[in-house]
């Protein structure tokens, strides 16, 4: 049997699947060759972006000649094979497979939030499972709730393994592993410590890959619910720059649909008094960083200055670079920035007491729940945000409050935290604010507009991206942009080394792709889908009256009439902060 190790040294093989002949690489596993042909072979462990377990054996095929069947997503095609993948012997086992699946688990699926959208369910549907026939003792281990933003529920793991792999191979995080054996076997953090104890940087990734309910975000959807109707508090909602391109996806809008408007209609529907654009934060976060980089290189004080819009990469840093924190921007993210305004400038201007608003926040990412709570990110005794629902929760709530995205009318985001540039737009997408702070850094040593806006450098789904800036003909800025924690550590091992890139400036996303491919994002890890929410944020920012975040009419009003200048005292209060290593912290 091959292994994952195989050199790719490709050499035409002929095999007959289900007895088609078929000419193809012997660098091909029988898994790759049957979806390239339209064979459907089913499988729970199994995903493109990491090296096969086999753990689960759904996918096993017969193979003439071979004693006993083999795992599909592991074996490598050969010369002369003759392959089966759904005679009435692998039909029975993989039967098997999910009876003794379906005899360990806890069946409550009528209280599942993956109820209809589970891999087990499905399985155990088309293998017609219709009785328990191995009845016996199921697990019982008590539900991990101890973290802000991520649920545990390991009565519901299928072992599968793929929340381990994904934690170690994309994210280099090892946060968990499968411990103890057989029957008692576990999937949980080192030392069995809670979610909330252990290192885990709550980027969600693993939610994504789950095959069933096991792994979940912490729903606070009741809590908003209650705010709303509740008569005295005002509560408003913020929408981040990648979900108008994402949340369409389960409303059967095709991939990389903008459905913004009919976004702002639903939750005006849904009771919410005011809807903001996040992209009106994020082209605030340019403005104060593009000036602190600016700063920070004419001033010679600490470079590279690494930016801080992922609350998953910054409790990675705390927790494992915890040394490079100095090189951190202050500024918070545009989640916060935003926050922060609507309780002070916007309650204001309205003449509302901060305290009686309720500021949720719509995010693609788990972590932002963590973000929301962290004692950092309080202004006044108010935190910047009360409640984070990801796009998974919203589309539960739309779907619950009867609402079908798809026949809404268009609406506009409230004014005047609804307006918006292409630049803050592009923050959904790995890249992009790099992108969105030189445009605005370009302005702010040349008092004029770069002439190409569209810095392709850092544009697309590679996980390292580097470029040279010639902002003056005197300064080239050095930029790099990571995405995904296992390229953030490559960068942050970098720094630790003298920085020999000598960068100026790094943008890091916790989630590969970014935004787009957030944790809290539709399920799924299709390339493909990431590429297509990507080309919809810049064909976006292409279609904008206003591309630069300095150009936004309101942000500039903001300054004007409340902040002043860029990075005032005013400023430094509402929008920036500072981090601490975790080995500090309580939490
Ligand atoms: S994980 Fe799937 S099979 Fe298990 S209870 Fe939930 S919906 Fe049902
Ligand atoms: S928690 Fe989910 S992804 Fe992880 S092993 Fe269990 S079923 Fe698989
Ligand atoms: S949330 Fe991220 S860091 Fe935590 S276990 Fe999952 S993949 Fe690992």
């Amino acid at each position: 049997m091959a292994t994952s190790t195989k050199l790719l040294i490709s050499k035409p093989v002929n095999i007959w699947m289900n007895d088609e002949p078929m000419k193809v690489e012997d660098t091909q596993t029988i898994l790759q060759v049957a979806r390239n042909h339209g064979i459907h072979i089913p499988t729970l462990c199994y995903l493109d972006e990491i090296t096969p377990t086999g753990s689960c054996r759904i996918c096993v095929v017969e193979v003439e000649g071979f004693p006993r069947p083999v795992p599909s997503c592991s074996t490598f095609v050969k010369e002369g094979m003759k392959i089966h993948t759904n005679s009435p012997k692998i039909q029975a086992i993989r039967k098997v497979i999910v009876e003794l699946l379906v005899a360990n688990h806890e069946m409550d699926c009528l209280y599942c939030e993956r109820n209809g959208e589970c891999e087990l369910q499905d399985l155990a549907k088309i293998y017609n499972i219709r009785d328990h026939r191995f009845l016996g003792s199921k697990r019982q281990n008590p539900l991990d709730q101890t973290s802000m933003a991520l649920v545990r529920d390991p009565n519901k793991c299928i072992l599968c393994q793929r929340c381990v792999k994904v934690c170690d191979e994309v994210q280099s995080v090892h946060a968990i592993d499968v411990t103890k054996r057989g029957f008692e076997s576990i999937v949980t953090s080192a030392f069995g410590k809670t979610i909330h104890e252990s290192s885990c940087v709550l980027c969600g990734q693993c939610v994504r890959v789950c095959p069933t309910g096991a792994l979940k975000e912490r729903d606070v959807s009741t809590e908003v619910r209650e705010a709303i109707d509740d008569p005295n508090t005002i509560v408003t909602v913020q929408v981040a720059p990648s979900i108008s391109v994402t949340i369409g996806e389960e409303f059967g809008f095709p991939i990389g649909t903008d459905v913004s408007g009919k976004l702002v209609t639903a939750l005006k529907r849904m009771g919410f008094d005011a809807v903001f654009d996040t992209v009106f934060g994020a082209d605030l976060t340019i403005l104060e960083e593009a000036n602190e980089l600016i700063k920070r290189i004419t001033e010679n004080k600490t470079l590279p200055l690494i930016s801080t819009c992922s609350p998953g990469w910054i409790k990675f840093m705390e927790h494992e670079y915890a040394d490079l924190i100095p090189y951190m921007s202050t500024c918070k993210s545009p989640m916060s920035m935003q926050g922060a305004i609507i309780k002070s400038y916007w309650a204001k201007n309205q003449q509302i007491m901060p305290k009686r608003i309720f500021q949720v926040a719509i995010m693609p990412c788990m972590a932002k729940k963590f973000e929301a709570d962290r004692s950092e990110l309080v202004n006044d005794g108010l935190p910047n945000t009360d409640a984070v629902l990801t796009t998974r929760e919203l589309i539960r709530a739309i779907k619950k409050f009867g609402l079908d995205l798809k026949s809404l009318p268009d609406s506009k985001y409230d004014d005047p935290l609804g307006e918006s540039t292409g630049a803050g737009k592009i923050f959904g997408a790995s890249g992009g604010v790099m992108e969105a702070a030189l445009r605005t850094a370009y302005w702010l040593v040349n008092k004029k507009n770069l002439e190409h806006l569209e810095i392709t450098q850092v544009r697309g789904i590679e996980g390292i991206k580097r470029a040279k800036i010639q902002l003056t003909p005197e300064l080239t800025v050095n930029c790099v942009a990571a995405s995904g924690l296992k390229n953030a550590r490559i960068i942050c091992d970098e720094i630790r080394a003298g920085n020999p890139n000598n960068y100026h400036f790094i943008e890091i996303m916790a989630c590969p792709g970014g935004c787009i491919n957030g944790g809290g994002q539709p399920r799924g890890m299709d390339l493909e889908v990431i590429k297509q929410r990507a080309q919809a944020l810049y064909k976006l920012d292409e279609q904008y009256t206003i591309r630069l975040s300095h150009e936004n009419t309101a942000v500039q009003r903001l300054y004007a009439n409340f902040l002043k200048t860029l990075g005032s005292n005013e400023a430094h209060h509402l929008l920036h902060t500072h981090y601490y290593p975790r080995s500090e912290r309580r939490h």
